[in-house]
């Protein structure tokens, strides 16, 4: 937990936000502001700001991510039609809030390369 970190806010539930799933290791929220139908953040639990932070002992974790990302694609009903996983990492990787996540985007055709 860092004190001042808004995803950890969140994960302790001090920050509202429209929880879809958690466990012990993940917390899966809306998007304040969705670029798509569907647009879930996937954060682990414990504070790490970037992918760069990311050790070899945070690789289940890493995977938690993904599979609960394809959990909730499944659930919400855009799996088999495709959706977006995406993790920016810092200024140029259009990082914003530097609390390790995974956007998943889904329920319209995304476009490539992005912007
Ligand atoms: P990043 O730009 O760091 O990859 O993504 C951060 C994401 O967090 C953005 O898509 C942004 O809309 C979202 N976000 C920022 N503040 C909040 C908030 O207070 N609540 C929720 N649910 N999402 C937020
Ligand atoms: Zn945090």
């Amino acid at each position: 937990m860092s004190d001042d970190c808004l995803f950890c806010k969140i994960a302790a539930g001090d920050i509202p936000a429209k929880i879809i799933y958690q466990d012990d290791n993940v917390v899966a929220f809306e998007d304040i502001s969705p670029q798509a139908p569907h647009h879930v953040v996937i954060i682990p639990q414990e504070h790490i700001a970037t992918v760069n932070d990311l050790q070899s002992e945070h690789t289940a974790l890493v995977g938690k991510l993904v599979t609960t990302a394809k959990s909730i694609a499944a659930d919400c009903g855009f799996a088999d039609q495709g959706y977006r996983l995406v993790m920016n990492c810092n200024a140029a990787g259009g990082q914003t809030v530097f609390h390790v996540h995974l956007h998943l985007l889904g329920g319209r055709s995304l476009t490539w390369p992005p912007g």
